[in-house]
């Protein structure tokens, strides 16, 4: 897949669904640069794992699609996904579209000198109709040419941007804000942990299927350390951190041990055969 920087390569994309205690409810590999076709597996791995798709659901910016709206609209999952426009303020491109308001009462957009886009004709995009708005008044603008190369500005509203209105809303309700800053808590540290605690900083093999098998490897060992905490300061209270950074450094040789293994292990694997064949 096409790595940060442009660049082809083969990359593996973790994705991981968190309870709020942080343990693993579903971890899976996607070979996909983006987030945004992983929100459905993500839920339908969570709802093959427990039982049920949650009541909430909190993923950042990436995951925003109508897609994926559409889909926690029909299965009842309150979802909070901010889109990539979301507290953007675009001051420096005063006409960029994020900056027309949209009144659904009557139906029209107000551009940013207050004149107003009217609907014009019905369109599409990929499958999916959408609406398209022109200006009324823009021929006599005195910024047209900093608005639009056209006669006039066209502004395109996809049929399903209710959904992405309703969720913008939602989002800047206190509620909504509480949920988001919570996401960054609890989703964040697994991968923290990950790279830097562990050093883990990319997958040892190759092929889905084995990366697959390595990142379940992963998870079952950070659920277990999940509960092993949660134990330790039942048991232990305040001295449950000196324990676990020692339990830990036991953990971390034993993951230098696994890797030893793993990149040796045609070496083992080799010895054992003589073993066996002796
Ligand atoms: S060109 Fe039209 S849409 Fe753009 S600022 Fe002027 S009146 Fe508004």
């Amino acid at each position: 897949m096409r790595g940060k920087k442009g660049s082809r390569d083969v990359f593996y994309n973790g994705q991981v669904v968190l309870s709020n205690e942080q343990f693993v409810l579903h971890n899976h590999i996607s070979t996909s640069s983006s987030d945004k076709q992983q929100l459905i597996p993500c839920l339908e791995g969570l709802e093959k794992n427990t039982g049920s798709y949650p009541d909430v659901g909190i993923f950042d910016s990436g995951y925003a699609s109508f897609v994926n709206d559409t889909f926690a609209k029909e299965e009842n999952i309150d979802l909070y996904i901010p889109d990539q426009e979301f507290g953007k303020t675009n001051k420096n491109k005063p006409y960029y579209h994020t900056n027309f308001q949209y009144d659904p009462e009557i139906d029209i957009y107000i551009c940013p000198k207050g004149k107003q886009l009217s609907f014009y004709k019905k369109g599409s995009k990929n499958g999916f109709s959408k609406r398209i708005y022109r200006g009324n008044e823009c021929e006599s603008c005195p910024v047209r040419h900093l608005c639009t190369a056209a006669k006039a500005r066209t502004i395109q509203r996809d049929d399903r941007q209710y959904l992405r209105d309703e969720m913008n809303y939602k989002m800047i309700t206190s509620k909504g804000q509480a949920f988001y800053n919570k996401r960054r808590h609890k989703v964040e540290p697994i991968f923290g942990h990950l790279k830097y605690n562990l050093g883990y900083q990319h997958f040892f093999l190759r092929g889905q299927s084995k990366v697959t098998a390595e990142f379940n490897l992963f998870c079952i060992a950070y659920n277990l350390i999940r509960m092993m905490n949660s134990k330790l300061k039942l048991i232990f209270g305040k001295l449950t951190k000196i324990i676990a950074v020692f339990i830990r450094q036991i953990f971390i040789k034993l993951n230098l041990i696994v890797k030893e293994l793993i990149f040796n292990h045609n070496f083992y694997t080799s010895i054992l055969l003589r073993c066996i064949r002796q």
